[in-house]
């Protein structure tokens, strides 16, 4: 693989299933030296068996315990990246969950549990990375001098009836990285969005395990396919590689067609 990531630290959030697996995979196999970060020690076996697998292929790599929602927590863990590899020069912000419940059967818990992680996570992994890259300034590894790519949803677009606090968090999202995006550009920082469709991964497990659950789903997608964390992960490296240098305050939509109207596929 291309070493588009030639000797650049990344830090990936929410790393040991799913979409950050991948991604942790693929900017590995592209040069970056990837901090694999899960929350709990619930997670450590499996996260570690993530490093094992990019080291005994040639990449670089490390496991790290960190709650996103905690701001001490992410404060020590860049700190502790920065003190071992020198800098951060990417943020990949995937961590996230869902607590679904009807509007009205939703608990404050439920709502600030999704809340605290799927967004403000993202403010404090963002805010300690933007204050690194700053710190830092330009390291020649890249033509900025750091990107963040957040992971939104399809649901920073489309509302999502007994999800609301999920849809809130994306929603969220869009204007935390466009804000972000607008105020850095200038000092050469780029943050970008991917908004994933329905991607096979243990978050949405219930919408593809059942061959009913699988043909109601594929009516929402027009390409007739659900999503590989690999669709992700590429689009991710892409928007962390110099080939988007000209890419700012974006959300790419990588969901085989979900936002565009199904429901008149077949002249309404
Ligand atoms: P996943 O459940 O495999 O991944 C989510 C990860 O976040 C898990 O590894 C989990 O341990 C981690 N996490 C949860 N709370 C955390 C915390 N407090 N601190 C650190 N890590 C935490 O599911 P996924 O599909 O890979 O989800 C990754 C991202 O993609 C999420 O933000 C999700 O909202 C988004 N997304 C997924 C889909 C999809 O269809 N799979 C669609 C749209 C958006």
């Amino acid at each position: 693989m291309e070493k588009k990531l030639d000797k650049q630290v990344a830090i990936i959030t929410g790393a040991s299933s799913g979409i950050g697996a991948e991604c942790a995979k693929q900017f590995a196999y592209s040069g970056a030296t990837v901090v694999i970060n899960y929350p709990r020690a619930s997670s450590k076996d499996k996260t570690d068996a993530i490093v094992n697998e990019i080291t005994s292929n040639g990449g670089v790599a490390i496991s790290y315990q960190c709650d996103v929602s905690k701001e001490d927590e992410v404060i020590k863990m860049f700190a502790d990246v920065t003190a071992q590899f020198g800098t951060v020069d990417i943020l990949v912000n995937n961590a996230g969950l869902q607590k679904d419940a009807k509007l009205t059967e939703m608990s404050l818990d439920d709502w600030n549990m999704v809340i605290s992680i799927n967004l403000t996570g993202q403010f404090l992994c963002a805010r300690e990375a933007i204050k690194e890259f700053l710190r830092r300034g330009d390291n020649g590894k890249s033509k900025s001098i750091g990107k963040i790519i957040c992971m939104s949803s399809v649901h920073e677009k489309i509302p999502w009836a007994g999800h609301a606090n999920y849809a809130a968090s994306k929603g969220g999202i869009m204007m935390l990285m466009k804000t972000m995006a607008q105020e850095f550009a200038s000092k050469k920082i780029r943050v970008n969005s991917i908004a994933p469709g329905a991607i096979e991964t243990p978050i949405n497990h219930n919408a593809w395990d059942t061959k009913t659950h699988l043909e109601d789903l594929l009516k929402l997608i027009p390409q007739k396919r659900v999503g590989m964390p690999d669709d992700i992960a590429k689009a991710a490296l892409w928007l962390a590689s110099d080939d988007s240098d000209y890419v700012n305050g974006a959300t790419l939509f990588v969901d085989g067609g979900m936002t565009l109207y199904p429901g008149f596929e077949d002249n309404g």
